[in-house]
């Protein structure tokens, strides 16, 4: 059984006790380059962690006298952050400067995405993983995540910032690649946007209904994300769970170098249905009101846990209402199978 501890929103001044206590200490060592992993918000989305939050973070890390930067990896759907200069222009603008964080903004996969290691692990889809070049670099690392819905795994905590956080763009394509999206034409209104949005031109409009063309296609899931309509689906439930195990898979591929070590910090607020690489407002609005902070040196715990939490609050399984086709708790079994954690927990509250 594992430890999580929690901080009510209410309390949020106590982030830096609520760090501490849950292990900082065994993870971030002296003269350690610490990767500070996070989502820096998709232009237009509201959802991410502030740079306020990660500020005493930033100084717990520096307090252990290592060296902490801020860093994600790019997407590979066309958006603001599907290359360095623009994803850290990004960071910027949503206030991730040296002065407000204590840090600098790292893109950990190069100016194009395509700087990876190969790193060895025994899954069930993978033998190696490719993980982002200056994340697999780092000495040490923390994550915090955003915990919120998420289109292809029912929920976002910290196995999807892990594992498809931390994979270089080659490594989000084979992660993607059994994703095979088909629109349906009955809520198809031809209004394009998937078109504009999908990065192989895979889409077009024929007879005024959008198709997509299954040979170009990368499986990136773009397209889910672009449509206001709900016309773009994934058929086949597997598909969710083949997604949500190379996850997992890629996971442990980042642990592997890091001795299976890693503080996680998920921020239970502006909990979503969609993940936040969504550039609407639309569909960035809260199912639930906020809950807290959690802190844990177990992956699987403080998924678990969080997920317990919402649906606690919400009085029901509230993502398996919102994504009835994806069942969440696969990336939790596929993560314990792979010994990253365990779905047993017990909460401390501070
Ligand atoms: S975004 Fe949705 S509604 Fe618009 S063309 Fe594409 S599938 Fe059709
Ligand atoms: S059609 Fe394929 S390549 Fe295009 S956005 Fe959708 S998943 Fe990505």
């Amino acid at each position: 059984m594992s430890k999580v501890f929690f901080i009510a929103i209410k309390d949020i001044d106590l982030l830096p006790e609520l760090v501490l206590k849950s292990g900082i200490k065994e993870v971030v060592h002296k003269n350690s380059f610490t990767a500070i992993k996070m989502h820096f918000g998709e232009p237009g989305n509201i959802g991410y962690i502030r740079p306020h939050w990660v500020k005493p973070i930033v100084e717990l890390v520096k307090e252990q006298q290592a060296v902490p930067f801020l860093t994600d990896a790019s997407t590979i759907y066309k958006g603001k952050r599907s290359d360095a200069v623009n994803h850290s222009l990004v960071a910027a603008e949503h206030g991730f400067s040296i002065d407000a964080c204590g840090a600098p903004v790292i893109i950990a996969d190069g100016l194009r995405g395509n700087s990876y290691q190969n790193v060895t692990v025994k899954g069930k889809h993978f033998s190696r993983v490719k993980i982002a070049q200056d994340i697999y670099y780092a000495d040490s690392l923390v994550c915090l995540s955003h915990f919120k819905g998420h289109e292809l795994s029912g929920f976002g905590g910290a196995l999807k910032n892990l594992g498809m956080g931390c994979g270089s763009k080659a490594g989000k394509y084979e992660m993607h690649n059994s994703v095979r999206p088909e629109i349906d034409p009955q809520k198809c209104t031809a209004c394009k946007n998937c078109l504009k949005w999908c990065p192989a031109k895979a889409i077009s409009l024929v007879q005024g209904k959008a198709r997509i063309d299954r040979k170009k296609c990368n499986g990136c899931g773009d397209c889910i994300l672009s449509c206001s309509f709900q016309a773009v689906q994934i058929t086949w439930n597997e598909t969710y769970t083949v997604v949500q195990e190379k996850i997992a898979e890629y996971a442990a591929g980042v642990l592997a170098n890091k001795n299976n070590k890693c503080l996680y910090v998920n921020f239970l607020n502006h909990i979503t249905a969609y993940c936040d690489c969504y550039p609407s407002q639309a569909k960035d609005k809260p199912l639930i009101a906020d809950i807290g902070i959690m802190a844990s040196l177990d992956p699987v715990s403080i998924d678990q846990a969080s997920v317990d939490l919402v649906n606690q609050a919400a009085g029901r399984d509230l993502f398996r209402e919102v994504w009835p086709a994806i069942n969440w708790r696969d990336q939790l079994r596929q993560a314990e199978q792979l010994e990253l954690g365990t779905r047993e927990y017990s909460i401390i509250r501070l």
